[in-house]
């Protein structure tokens, strides 16, 4: 991979922080854009704004096929069967409730029970609690060993003849840990239990083939994939999508109303209510041919690289703790240093330039588990460079210098 090449189409990536050069590692809560994602936006307004499905115009028209274009390449992205299976949402958060919400309605009573784990994503935990209030299901949460992985002999015992669905984050958010989904797959499917994979921290660094999983639905945002915010899909297996009643209600979603009754619009339509931000759908298209084109093998292998690099510079310093040491991980670390608190490790690496998270990262069951309040956690992406870990690591020991 051209390094070099590929960062002069992120502009943001040349800026400057604080008079400092701008180091980018907080890729696991967004992405940075490239130039033909931001371009396609433009290009869009400018040229082709007109609302989806509705209009014979020829503007109207056009902004329809590439929308549709745009579900193709998902679907293509993640070797879905059909393009009706994709579903385009506002992200992970609206993709997991829809399922939620919808799934619960038809499939779920009172005392069934939904499997999560304990290193999820609050989207993917507070989506389920609803439905608790609502329907009262129940939620069962498997439990992680001290390396932050799954014990799925634990899980095995959670389910149940109650057990509906198993739902799932494919790579956790703080600990990096890639799940072994398709053995999660297997077992649930041996039960003939539907699972959800929460592909938010995976879609981007790991080919995915839904097919090949066999997963029931999975879910990402567009904009940790280097696309536009307010986008993302839902893929769900026709199955079970015509059985699941609509999540709203509104315009696009129908075929027919009368005040006698309303009949529901045919997949992927029955779940899209509503005027979609059909120019974040089309610059989706547009961010998915930008990573293909790169190819998702070298994307890896260059992350697992700078992972590894990291990590090994990270480990050297006296009182470092990382959160989530499993041979499986992905692009997160997640890491505290003595008793420096994490917002101060933040604070004090942003006046330096370093762009990372701190705090619980919307998973506070896990932060309990683990005992801590948060952590500071550094994301790697395609775009950063062996140079600007090095000068994260310098800038680590340099707050540890502060406070001893
Ligand atoms: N699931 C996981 C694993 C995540 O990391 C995130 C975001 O950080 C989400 C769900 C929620 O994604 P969004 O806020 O884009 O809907």
């Amino acid at each position: 991979m051209d390094i070099k090449k590929i960062r002069n189409d992120f502009p943001i990536l040349s800026s400057t922080v604080y008079g400092k050069p701008l180091i980018y590692l907080d890729n696991a809560a967004t992405t940075q854009k490239p130039k033909c994602v931001v371009e396609e936006i433009e290009n869009i307004y400018y040229t082709t704004n007109a609302n989806v499905h509705r209009g014979v115009h020829y503007l109207s028209q056009r902004a329809t096929d590439l929308a549709e274009e745009s579900r193709v390449t998902v679907q293509q992205y993640i070797n879905a069967k059909h393009s009706r299976e994709i579903i385009f949402t506002k992200g992970t958060t609206e993709s997991i409730n829809l399922v939620a919400h919808s799934f619960c309605q038809q499939f779920c009573t009172a005392g069934d029970e939904i499997i999560i784990s304990a290193m999820e994503h609050h989207a993917n935990i507070v989506s389920w609690q609803l439905q608790e209030a609502i329907r009262g299901i129940k939620l069962r949460v498997i439990p992680i060993n001290e390396k932050g992985e799954l014990k799925l002999d634990e899980m095995k015992k959670l389910i149940s003849p109650k057990t509906r669905l198993i739902s799932i984050t494919h790579i956790s958010n703080v600990l990096g840990t890639i799940n072994p989904i398709e053995e999660i797959i297997e077992i649930a499917h041996s039960r003939h239990i539907p699972v959800l994979i929460d592909a938010a921290q995976s879609v981007q660094h790991i080919a995915i083939d839904v097919q090949q999983l066999d997963c029931d639905f999975l879910v990402f945002s567009g904009h940790k994939l280097y696309g536009p915010n307010g986008v993302g899909a839902l893929y769900g297996k026709e199955k079970w999508l015509n059985r699941m009643p609509p999540y709203q209600g509104g315009g696009e979603m129908i075929s027919t109303v009368s005040f006698k009754g309303t009949k529901f619009n045919e997949l992927p339509f029955k779940f899209e209510a509503g005027t979609p931000d059909y120019p974040a759908v089309i610059a989706l298209a547009a961010a998915i041919k930008y990573i293909k084109n790169i190819g998702l093998d070298s994307i890896k292998a260059y992350e697992d690289e700078l992972l590894k690099y990291c990590t090994d510079e990270l480990l050297k310093i006296e009182g470092i703790r990382i959160f989530g040491t499993s041979d499986k991980k992905s692009s997160v670390i997640s890491f505290l240093v003595g008793n420096i608190h994490h917002y101060d490790m933040g604070m004090l690496l942003d006046k330096m330039g370093i762009a990372v998270r701190t705090g619980h990262h919307c998973a506070q069951p896990l932060m309990e588990e683990l005992g801590i309040e948060g952590t500071v956690r550094a994301s790697v992406a395609f775009y950063n460079t062996k140079e600007e870990i090095d000068q994260f690591i310098s800038g680590v020991k340099r707050v540890v210098s502060m406070f001893r």
